[in-house]
Formats: structure tokens, C-alpha cells, sequence
């Protein structure tokens, strides 16, 4: 479809590429067919989503480009900064970025002789991002008005399947979301690792390894029996909240099962990832649970090693929890150790079936 500033849009193409969009059942998905959407109706092959937190911080940027002449996938160059820093964004973007969070509304910065156009994102009255652009000419009314309606079509969407990625208890992702989005982590993780490679981590920040964690909930059987199944929920949704304070707002942390957790964290070496999931553990420990008291969980932990399947992944940290709710619970274990130490066998690849 071309559109430029005076022509009208085509709508049945329009309502043709909505419908495509929300066709699509994964949110990442989701983000590149709205900017697969907009760059053609707008005559532009460039284009960025910025994504905020709660807090306006921007947590991840899609760069989407096209080749010229081609409006489809195969030809789309795209790749997701995940919590780029503050610094590497041009100051221009975020002067512009800033305007439009405080305006509410579009803005324009002349730029080399083009302008940089930024709109912004709206979910549920809350900012939820930018949709950012650079082009010959400003927008027109017409294209205002289209833009904001593809972007409102967009989050309402967005939001619905967010939704269904989360559990309704604790709010945290769900195992639906893990078990969906696993292998993309995975390649996501090994991205990271291959940028970071060659530079120099004090200067990027960037971690050197990523771990991944199983974290279960002592006795819960019993808290529940003794308790009830209200208070029990109580006890889910509390630990969710103390882990989420525990980990950074980077890691990513999901109820697996009833009341176990998994945390994908980022540390640079054994010794720091060890250090945060025995902060987690220890700040559980240490919360009194109205009613209850201490609760405590267990926890076993290994690499994520991109180039081993994630599921065996999740089997080998399992394997530790295992290992430590055997020692007596209210520890968090580290697979390779406990195999160089004799305490478990090395799980053995392709033998697990966990999904
Ligand atoms: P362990 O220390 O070995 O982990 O013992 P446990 O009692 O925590 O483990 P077990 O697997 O025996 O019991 C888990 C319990 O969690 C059983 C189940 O009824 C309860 N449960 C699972 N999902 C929920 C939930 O959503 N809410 C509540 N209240 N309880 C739940
Ligand atoms: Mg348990
Ligand atoms: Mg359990």
C-alpha cells in the first residue's frame, strides 16, 4: 500500500493488515505487524517501537526496516534492544520521547532536513510506549488520525494477550508465556552474549551469563492445610511480589506451577548469580507472613547454556531443587556443583520430555 501525506488511505488493505495483526496469538509477533502496518501506509521503510515500564522507562526497543518496494516479513531487517541505556538513545529521540510523554499527544523535531515523528502509545489510559519515525514530511491530519486508531486497535489487542500470558493469582508471567516464548528467550539470550562478546562488559554493562532458577515453595501443602486455600493464595501471591523485588526488573520471573517459580536473572560469573538467588531466598526468609509466619523455599539453579536445549535446561536447575529439598529445604542448589561434587548424575540431553 502506498499512502503519502495527500492520498486516501486504501481501507480495505487497511482493514486487511488489522485483520492480519490480530490473527496473530504472540505479542512480539503482534509489535512487528504493527510496524509492518504503519512504515508502508506511511511511505516510510524505518521505523521503532519503544516499550515503557510502569515507571516510564524504556525496557525495549523493535527496530523494524524493510527493503524498498517489499512490504512483507522475509524482507524486514528487525532486532529488539532489551533495557538499551539511557545514553545510547540520541538525545534528540529522547528530548522528542519526553515531549510527547509530557504533551500526550504526537510531536516533531526537524532532523538533517527530515523529521523525526513520535506518537504515543496508550494502554488502559497508562503510556506504554512510542511509535517512532523519521520522514521528508510532517504527518497530515488524515495520517494522525489513522495512525492513532491503528495504534489504539493495537493495544487494546496487545493487552488481551499480555492478559492471557499472565497468571490471573500473582500476576507474574505464566507458564503458557515460558513454555511459548522459550526458544525466542533462548536466541534472544545467545544475541546478547555474541554483541557482548569482544567489548568491554565494565564499559556496556552487559552481563556475561545468564542463569536460570526453579524456586518452590516449602511445605505449602501444609500451610494450605493448616490455614486454608485463602491464606494459601495469600502465600502465593506475597512470595511472587518478595521474589519480584529480589530479582531486577530485567530478569524475567514466571509461576511455573502451583507454587514454584522459574527466574531467567542476569550475572556475570557463578559467584554473583549465586549471590541473587540467595538474596531471594533469604528475603522470603526473612518476610513475616501475617498469619502464618516464615515460610521458606528451596531452589536449584544451573547456566543458561544457549547451546543446550532450554528444556534441559529447566530439568538440570529441577534436579538440584530436588537436591535441596532432600538436604532438608531453605536452600538454593547449583546443578554443576552438586555433578562435580558426586551428588547428582549429569543429566543426559535429549532423554527429557518436560512440556
Ligand atoms: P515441598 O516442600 O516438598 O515442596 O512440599 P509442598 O507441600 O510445598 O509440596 P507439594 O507438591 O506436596 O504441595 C504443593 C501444594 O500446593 C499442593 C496444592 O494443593 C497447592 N497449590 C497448588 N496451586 C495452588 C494455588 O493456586 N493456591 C493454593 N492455595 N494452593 C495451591
Ligand atoms: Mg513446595
Ligand atoms: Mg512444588
Amino acid at each position: 500500500m502506498k499512502l503519502h501525506a495527500a492520498s486516501t488511505p486504501d481501507l480495505s488493505h487497511l482493514l486487511k493488515e488489522l485483520g492480519n495483526m490480530t490473527a496473530l496469538r504472540d505479542t512480539f509477533l503482534v509489535e512487528q505487524s504493527l510496524l509492518r502496518t504503519l512504515c508502508p501506509l506511511l511511505g516510510i521503510t524505518k521505523s521503532c517501537l519503544y516499550r515503557v515500564d510502569n515507571k516510564g522507562a524504556i525496557m525495549r526497543i523493535l527496530h523494524h526496516a524493510r527493503a524498498p518496494g517489499h512490504d512483507h516479513a522475509p524482507h524486514s531487517l528487525d532486532h529488539v534492544e532489551e533495557f538499551p541505556q539511557e545514553q545510547d538513545i540520541p538525545a534528540l529521540t529522547r528530548e522528542l520521547l519526553d515531549s510527547i510523554r509530557v504533551l500526550g499527544q504526537h510531536c516533531v523535531r526537524a532532523l538533517d532536513g527530515n523529521f523525526l515523528i513520535g506518537f504515543p502509545l496508550y494502554g488502559n489510559g497508562e503510556l506504554r510506549g512510542y511509535f517512532v519515525f523519521q520522514r521528508d514530511h510532517k504527518t497530515s491530519a488524515s495520517e494522525n488520525a489513522i495512525v492513532r486508531g491503528i495504534l489504539d486497535v493495537f493495544t487494546n489487542y496487545y493487552d488481551l494477550l499480555d492478559n492471557s500470558q499472565r497468571d490471573q493469582l500473582t500476576g507474574l508471567l505464566n507458564r503458557y508465556s515460558l513454555e511459548t516464548n522459550l526458544d525466542r528467550i533462548w536466541s534472544l539470550l545467545a544475541q546478547r552474549l555474541q554483541d557482548n562478546s569482544g567489548k568491554d562488559s565494565r564499559r556496556t554493562a552487559l552481563p556475561h551469563t545468564y542463569w536460570l532458577g526453579v524456586l518452590d515453595i516449602d511445605f505449602f501443602k501444609k500451610i494450605n492445610d493448616t490455614h486454608g486455600h485463602i491464606i494459601g493464595d495469600e502465600v502465593l501471591i506475597m512470595t511472587a511480589r518478595l521474589l519480584e523485588q529480589s530479582f531486577r526488573q530485567s530478569d524475567l520471573l514466571y509461576r511455573f506451577g502451583g507454587e514454584e517459580f522459574i527466574a531467567i536473572i542476569a550475572a556475570n560469573d557463578l559467584e554473583s548469580a549465586t549471590r541473587s538467588f540467595e538474596r531471594a531466598r533469604k528475603t522470603v526468609e526473612e518476610f513475616l507472613f501475617p498469619q502464618i509466619g516464615h515460610v521458606t523455599i528451596s531452589g536449584g539453579f544451573c547456566g543458561a547454556d544457549t547451546l543446550v536445549p532450554p528444556q534441559e535446561v529447566i530439568h538440570r536447575a529441577d534436579s538440584a531443587l530436588y537436591a535441596a529439598k532432600a538436604a532438608g529445604r531453605n536452600r538454593i542448589y547449583h546443578y554443576d556443583t552438586l555433578v562435580h561434587t558426586g551428588v547428582l548424575k549429569e543429566v543426559q540431553s535429549g532423554a527429557i520430555d518436560l512440556f
